[in-house]
């Protein structure tokens, strides 16, 4: 499978476990990592409906407006993205890039961001930009996860093991529950909250099997314990770690979702938390683009 990459360093060793990362980085090189499967069903959905017009929400540094930026680019919508705060001049790489693909933004105040999906709200989006097909923030959806489902293809696991653990970065939760809804194989899955008082996502999963009318398979979490102080927060700590994981496995991590679901995973792996021949796949959920932003540089 050219998409599982082998890592196999001094902590898998010690730890007596077999790793690899799903690089769903990779799948294109514009429009990659979980955003795209979160979108896929979307824009099918949208073309269906005879939509030409695909309008989202996210914040300045938003990998969600990035891929449906580039989506649309490629497969001829025009996108609307509506943005958190101001749109400070110059852009900042992320929505550079989502106005070259065409998008065109619209800042709102916070205020009004907390309000966007009201009916008064959208009408008054659909007055200014005309007809559209609304996505939500972060494609977190019915269609978004049932579009996840395709991920779980991509995990091949070899015959013999006994312990099979996929771990992942959680933001809504969409992602993780799509891969629990096409799950063939029995495994564990962890989901790292990437956000403060993530707790809420256990919930908000079974939710989002629920909506989909997906079964829980069970044998799944959701680790609270390494968010690093909040969405977007980073540390000196997870920064270096980053670029030590780098530097020893040549693949590149974000520090708002993949690195500190790797920064957790390598702690567990440290404490034992993970048994001796377990078979770990980690995802690498993309978002790369967002290292160039300044909020989150990382030298190396
Ligand atoms: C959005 C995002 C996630 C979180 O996905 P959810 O489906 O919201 O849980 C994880 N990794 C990356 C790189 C993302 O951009």
């Amino acid at each position: 499978m050219p998409l599982l990459d082998v890592i196999d360093d001094s902590v898998t060793r010690a730890a007596g476990v077999s790793l690899r990362m799903l690089r769903l980085d990779k799948v294109h090189p514009l429009l990659s990592g979980n955003k795209w499967y979160k979108l896929r069903l979307n824009l099918e959905a949208a073309r269906h409906q005879g939509h030409t017009t695909v309008l989202s929400f996210g914040g300045a540094y938003s990998n969600h407006l990035h891929a449906l930026a580039a989506a649309g680019n490629l497969f001829g919508f025009r996108t609307i993205g509506v943005v958190r705060g101001e749109l400070t001049q110059p852009l900042n790489p992320t929505l550079a890039f989502c106005r070259e693909q065409g998008m065109e933004l619209h800042a709102i105040s916070r205020t009004e961001y907390r309000s966007k999906t009201d009916g008064a709200f959208l009408a008054e989006l659909t007055a200014r930009f005309g007809d559209f097909f609304l996505v939500p923030e972060g494609g977190a959806n019915t269609a978004g996860v049932l579009g996840c489902t395709d991920i779980v293809r991509f995990l091949q696991w070899s015959s013999h093991s006994r312990d099979r653990h996929v771990m992942l970065a959680c933001g809504t939760g969409a992602t993780l529950a799509g891969m629990l809804a096409g799950l063939t194989v029995p495994c564990q899955i962890t989901g790292f909250s990437v956000l403060k008082g993530g707790e809420f996502l256990t919930h908000r999963v079974q939710e989002f099997l629920h909506e989909c009318g997906a079964a829980d398979p069970g044998q799944w979490q959701i680790n609270t314990d390494w968010h690093f102080g909040g969405y977007g927060r980073v540390t000196n700590e997870l920064l270096e770690f980053i670029r030590q994981f780098t530097r020893t496995t040549g693949i590149p991590l974000e520090p708002v979702y993949t690195g500190k679901m790797m920064f957790g995973l390598y702690s567990l792996l440290a404490q034992g938390g993970i048994a001796s021949g377990s078979e770990i796949i980690a995802i690498h959920s993309g978002g790369l683009q967002g290292r160039n932003d300044n909020v989150v540089n990382i030298p190396t």
